[in-house]
């Protein structure tokens, strides 16, 4: 299996077109959805277009060990579960580059090192801002905490609704996926799962 760090280096990995081609990339859709790039509305989408797409996709240009390299270890014995939650995130369906959104509930129970709170949302973002599915979010989340803080356990609960299921197809608006990972002492305690739900649902 490639390890987490692999498969982050995505940009580098598969090479990034120049700005101009991404922007001919974008004619051809406007076209190919049925209008003519060259009416005036229409004339800076394309460089709009792909500047938007730095953005809304820039979680390829950081790693998430970058995020999650500065622990603390003055946590005054503090050993209970830490639990972010209500982390609003947008990001985009790997099978139609349409968006979803929802928000992240995770928790870890640390091992001697806590992160910076704000990190945690950071890495939530370096994920969503990529081609995602819902499911794999979920995982490469707890993996990036698992494998760089090493805490004792994570616990992770994905929300999200899906525009690819809303404007299209059998469009059901307000449907939400719930997806979950857990990993260490989250894994084998049925007890620490309830508590987490009920803190991430409270
Ligand atoms: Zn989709």
């Amino acid at each position: 299996m490639d390890t987490l760090s692999q498969r982050d280096c995505g940009s580098i990995a598969y090479g990034r077109p120049t700005a101009e081609e991404a922007e001919a990339a974008v004619r051809t859709l406007i076209r190919w959805a049925g209008d003519d790039p060259d009416r005036e509305g229409l004339l800076e989408t394309p460089g709009r277009v792909a500047r938007a797409y730095r953005e809304l996709f820039g979680g390829y240009d950081i790693a998430p060990e970058e995020v999650l390299a500065k622990t603390f270890g003055d946590v005054g014995g503090y050993s209970d579960m830490v639990l972010v939650k209500s982390i609003p995130f947008f990001s985009h369906c790997e099978h139609h580059m349409v968006p979803f959104k929802g928000q992240a509930h995770i928790a870890y129970i640390p091992n001697e090192r806590v992160l910076g709170l704000s990190k945690i949302a950071r890495l939530v973002d370096i994920f969503a801002r990529r081609l995602q599915t819902q499911e794999a979010m979920t995982a490469q989340i707890a993996s990036a905490l698992t494998e760089f803080l090493k805490p004792r356990g994570v616990a992770v609960l994905l929300d999200a609704e899906h525009m690819c299921m809303a404007m299209r197809g059998v469009q059901k608006q307000g449907a939400t996926t719930v997806t979950t990972a857990f990993k260490g002492d989250f894994e084998m305690s049925a007890a620490l799962q309830s508590r987490f739900f009920l803190l991430a649902r409270s």
